[in-house]
């Protein structure tokens, strides 16, 4: 998911006349420095991706830093979340933030406690899969508890695109990515894009939720 158009609940639907709009251009500057920040992001085949991160046990001056580390790299890579696993940390940590105006959350050993069953289907992008978009279904409201990085307690109470980014993070604190919960057809291609490389998506890829 891009920084640049999350305000709203829009990740660009399906159907609305099929505007697949080119991602607009970065200054060679800006992109050299999202291309690096992206090869410090573990991609589909890495193990890291598949394992289940553990909890957080030890509230330290570490984890502080693995945080800033994290919101730095989410920052630079332009994307609006991160789980550690990532990032190849096996910890239970996230960070997000929802639009450039929004601000930057750090989630310690979230707890999904509770989620709406009203749903909503919207396309997803992700920082470990170069290229490719997919419609993942995700409740519109959910309920989250956690810790800070200074182990204080906190509670989230999501709707619509933060209650997105917020299951698209845990879901890679379990192990699960966004293809896991596509369509047959739609894993399949994207599998063929991982394949092939980022340039091998037929449609430039749409700004959708990218974390
Ligand atoms: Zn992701």
């Amino acid at each position: 998911m891009s920084e640049r158009e999350n305000s709203g609940k829009s990740l660009s639907p399906k159907g609305e006349g099929g505007d697949a709009k080119e991602r607009p251009k970065l200054d060679p500057e800006r992109e050299a420095r999202r291309r690096q920040a992206l090869s410090m992001v573990r991609t589909f085949g890495d193990p890291a991706l598949k394992a289940k991160a553990l909890e957080v046990t030890k509230f330290d001056d570490g984890l502080v830093e693995e945080v800033a580390k994290m919101s730095f790299l989410m920052e630079e890579a332009m994307g609006i979340g991160l789980a550690a696993t990532q990032v190849g940390v096996m910890h239970r940590v996230l960070i997000y933030r929802t639009g450039p105006d929004a601000p930057l959350i750090a989630v310690v050993n979230p707890k999904l406690e509770w989620q709406s069953e009203d749903a909503e289907s919207a396309e997803e992008g992700c920082l470990s899969l170069p290229g490719v978009v997919v419609d993942v279904e995700r409740p519109l409201h959910a309920r989250v508890v956690a810790a800070t990085e200074k182990g204080e307690d906190m509670l989230i109470e999501a709707s619509g695109l933060e209650a997105r980014v917020l299951a698209h993070e845990i879901d890679h604190l379990d192990g699960i990515l966004i293809i896991d919960h596509a369509s047959k057809e739609q894993r399949r291609e994207a599998l063929r894009i991982l394949r092939e490389g980022p340039d091998a998506a037929r449609d430039p890829a749409p700004e959708v939720l990218t974390a």
